[in-house]
């Protein structure tokens, strides 16, 4: 983890470290950080990052009156993690230096592009609480970068060249060795407008030859050697449909399109660093306004992928069900799975910015939807692997009305009715018939607190014919009433149960780790690594009354096993929930075995 991060929170982070045994521990890495912080004293509240430095240097001295970021995916697949922290970054610069952020498609590509992804892609931003100054397209420049480019031909500054890719290759030489000449390099800048407005009207098939720059072949910087500026592709697009054959390369069409749009500050991936110099030089041709590059490297995610085109496999091939399937690092996967906005925000946030790859710790990430959830989710009984319980000493028809709290972090949501009846459902994990030492829960002559109810004993465990546990059989004791016990007795476990009276069905669906390794973009087939047990579907599990008629995009912590949210798949005759996250870093146990 690099220290350049932005706006960490010490004293959350401080209050969680000297509370590991809540609920939710503090990831390993985080705590490390941690450590680090609170020798030293005088730990900033907030430093800036390498970027906020720049801009902030940039206003002072009057370079900028005002900022404009953008963001530029290609419509090409749904957004990922990554995208999120980019969308993250930028707008939250324009937000937090009162400019403003673009939010525009990088279009130049028209077989792989899709208005579906567009209009993901828009829902993804304002999902995760952003608003784009603008909505524009490298597309709507089409026209514009036409006639630049044939600025740059008249300029003898473009060349039409008819050279195969694989002539061209050979002609570009290496990093150590200068390359040569294209034969088509000093055709006159007539004739290539000429063949530049011949290419336009589609007088020539794809690849039969492109537009490149006329810079310097013995570049020690590769990407100088004349790099390509258009390609013919009679393909349709989905904006512009057929009224275009060529179309302009990403060096071709990016720093203009930040100058058309007054991009002060154009954020991009390392990867793009050589590619600066290009960007630096078309701006200068033309004479337009000077945008500037900076990059920053990428962030990934532990056991996740971040390339379009590889999730994009996943959908196809049906390793998973949808772009939004809950164990997808798409951001429309993080929310059908249950995440917050705020809680994506915060994980970008901690994982700072820096100039070396990174990988985030996907614990991290829980950490942060947890924090969330604790404090803002009401608390529901279910029951996912119901045993029956039947309360022999208990009145048979008796229903008694009980209550529960609603959420015990925020106590102005009050409480809930809760009925407690003779026969009731438990977990099947919540009794064993011959515990283990440190068995806290019910076995047979234990007892247990059932949560906000009563202590129960097992006075018997009811078998079928093939020795399979059917029910068991309990005592309660009248006299210890939560709220107003005064049996005396100290159970050690408190269990969660729903009475079979009023408890509902619904199904549930569990979520592990779509991937067994953490970095499946290194292996040589990563769908090789995909967890076979990432989904566990729960048909007939048992939900308190009061969950049902919950609606898309309500949250919940089901007591003891983890928070839940409504699935889109849900109908007014059974409730879907998707477990979000579990209480607790069951990855974090199984390391520390
Ligand atoms: P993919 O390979 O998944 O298509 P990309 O970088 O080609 O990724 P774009 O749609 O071109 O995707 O990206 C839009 C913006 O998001 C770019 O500025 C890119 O640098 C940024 N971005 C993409 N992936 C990451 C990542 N893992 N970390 C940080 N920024 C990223
Ligand atoms: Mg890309």
């Amino acid at each position: 983890m690099e220290t350049t991060g932005k706006s960490v929170d010490w004293t959350t982070i401080c209050y969680h470290f000297d509370n590991l045994s809540t609920q939710n521990e503090v990831p390993k890495s985080l705590r490390k950080f941690d450590l680090m912080s609170t020798n030293d004293k005088s730990a900033p509240h907030e430093s800036l990052n390498f970027l906020e430095e720049i801009i902030e240097a940039d206003l002072a001295s009057g370079k900028y009156k005002t900022i404009l970021t953008r963001f530029p995916p290609e419509p090409n697949g749904y957004l990922h993690v990554g995208h999120a922290t980019s969308i993250c970054l930028n707008f939250g610069l324009g937000v937090k230096y009162g400019g403003a952020t673009n939010l525009r498609f990088d279009d130049t590509n028209p077989t792989t592009e899709e208005t579906e992804f567009v209009d993901s892609i828009i829902e993804d931003v304002r999902w995760l609480g952003f608003e784009a100054a603008k909505i524009v397209y490298a597309s709507d420049y089409f026209g514009q970068l036409y006639e630049w480019a044939k600025v740059l031909i008249l300029k003898g500054k473009a060349y039409v060249d008819f050279s195969t890719s694989v002539e061209m290759a050979a002609l570009k030489g290496t990093p150590t060795e200068a390359g040569k000449d294209s034969p088509y390099r000093n055709t006159s800048p007539e004739e290539n407008l000429a063949l530049f407005e011949k290419m336009k009207s589609g007088e020539f098939p794809d690849g039969h030859c492109t537009l490149r720059a006329k810079i310097d072949m013995s570049s020690p910087n590769m990407i100088m050697r004349d790099p390509l500026l258009y390609r013919i592709k009679h393909a349709h697009h989905h904006r512009t449909g057929d009224a275009w054959c060529i179309y302009p390369m990403y060096d071709w069409a990016h720093g203009q399109s930040d100058s058309i749009e007054n991009i002060t500050h154009s954020i991009c991936t390392l990867e793009f660093a050589p590619h600066r110099e290009l960007y630096d030089w078309c701006i200068a041709q033309l004479g337009i306004f000077p945008s500037h590059q900076y990059e920053f490297a990428r962030r990934n995610v532990s056991y996740a992928i971040t390339s379009k085109r590889k999730l994009k496999q996943l959908v196809e091939e049906n390793f998973v069900r949808s772009w939004d399937d809950p164990r997808m690092p798409t951001i429309s996967g993080f929310r059908r799975r249950g995440y917050t906005p705020a809680s994506i925000r915060e994980f970008c946030d901690r994982i700072g910015l820096g100039k070396r790859e990174m990988v985030a710790d996907m614990s991290l990430l829980e950490f942060c939807i947890r924090e969330d959830l604790n404090k803002s989710s009401l608390r529901r009984f279910a029951v996912l692997n119901p045993l029956k319980v039947v309360i022999t000493n208990y009145l048979e028809g008796k229903i008694e009305h009980l209550e529960t709290e609603n959420n015990p972090e925020a106590p102005e949501t009050g409480h809930r009715p809760l009925d407690f009846c003779r026969d009731i459902w438990m977990e099947q994990d919540d009794f064993m018939e011959t515990p283990l030492p440190k068995y806290f829960r019910l076995s047979p002559g234990g007892m247990v607190r059932l949560k906000s109810a009563y202590i129960i004993h097992c006075e018997e465990v009811v078998k079928d014919a093939a020795g399979k546990i059917t029910e068991i059989h309990c005592t309660y004791v009248p006299e210890s009433r939560s709220g107003q016990d005064t049996s005396g007795l100290k159970p050690k476990g408190v269990i969660h149960w729903l009475s079979a009276s009023d408890a509902k069905t619904a199904e549930v669906r569990l979520y592990d780790r779509l991937f067994q390794v953490e970095d499946p973009a290194s292996e040589e087939d990563f769908k090789s690594t995909i967890n076979p047990n990432s989904l566990q579907v729960i048909e007939n599990a048992l939900i308190e009354p009061a969950l049902v008629g919950a609606s898309l995009g309500d949250r919940f912590q089901f007591t003891r096993l983890g928070y839940f949210c409504v699935d889109p798949d849900s109908t007014a005759d059974k409730m879907v929930f998707n477990r979000t996250v579990t209480l607790k870093d069951a990855w974090a146990k199984e390391a520390n075995k």
